[in-house]
């Protein structure tokens, strides 16, 4: 059986046949439960939670060493919420080489109007030899077609749809059929939706495409990515 794959959210789920998903911590959330996979990072909205840089370093380290923590992030930059965009760049600019250095292959972005502030930060992180094994899944994923233009050219971005792409004004829909199956994901973030509906919500824009193939696709994503 293939499995659905909710790559981001904030549910306490458990992994099994059927279903494996990635829950990104927060702050306050402290146990982890051995039948589910996580990912670690300082959320742009929670930076205020450490008195400095140098205290979450510390905190990311001594529990990075969990296996159940298989991801890092989600770390990024938001303009509506969260602490000025200079402190967010520079909290950003940290994680980034932290990921970069630590044992992840997979960081989870968060981006709220932003764009054109992350990219470019996205893009050197990626320039490096050492960083061709690294990847990007910019979840909720969400921007104006231009904006995309430029993100489809940079290699090791993943696009992870959720929220936005299931309300109906969404952008997404301008431009849905560019983004290659090979570089999506879906997600639940949080929401209490379960993770299929996002699926039939994308099968239901395209006529031509069987729920086994996607389902298969992303799997072959997931596995690409996390082994
Ligand atoms: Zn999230």
């Amino acid at each position: 059986m293939i499995p659905y794959i909710d790559i981001h959210t904030h549910q306490s789920q458990t992994n099994h046949k059927d279903l494996i998903s990635i829950h990104s911590l927060l702050p306050h959330e402290r146990d982890l439960n051995k039948n589910q996979f996580y990912s670690l990072g300082i959320h742009p909205w929670y930076i205020d939670h450490y008195s400095s840089w140098s205290e979450a370093k510390d905190f990311l380290r001594a529990r990075s060493t969990s296996s159940e923590i298989i991801a890092f992030g989600e770390c990024g930059l938001d303009r509506l919420q969260g602490p000025d965009l200079e402190t967010q760049k520079s909290w950003l600019l940290e994680q980034l080489n932290f990921f970069v250095e630590s044992r992840f292959k997979v960081c989870f972005i968060h981006c709220v109007r932003a764009w054109n502030d992350l990219l470019p930060l996205l893009k050197k992180t990626l320039s490096s030899p050492s960083t061709s094994e690294k990847y990007f899944i910019l979840h909720d994923f969400n921007s104006s077609a231009s904006e995309f233009q430029q993100m489809i050219e940079v290699e090791n971005l993943y696009f992870s749809l959720g929220n936005n792409f299931l309300k109906p004004q969404s952008r997404l829909h301008q431009f849905l059929d560019q983004i290659p199956l090979t570089r999506l994901f879906f997600e639940t973030d949080e929401s209490d939706r379960k993770i299929g509906e996002v699926y039939e919500h994308y099968l239901s824009q395209f006529d031509q495409l069987d729920g086994k193939v996607l389902k298969e696709r992303i799997f072959q994503n997931y596995k690409l990515l996390f082994s």
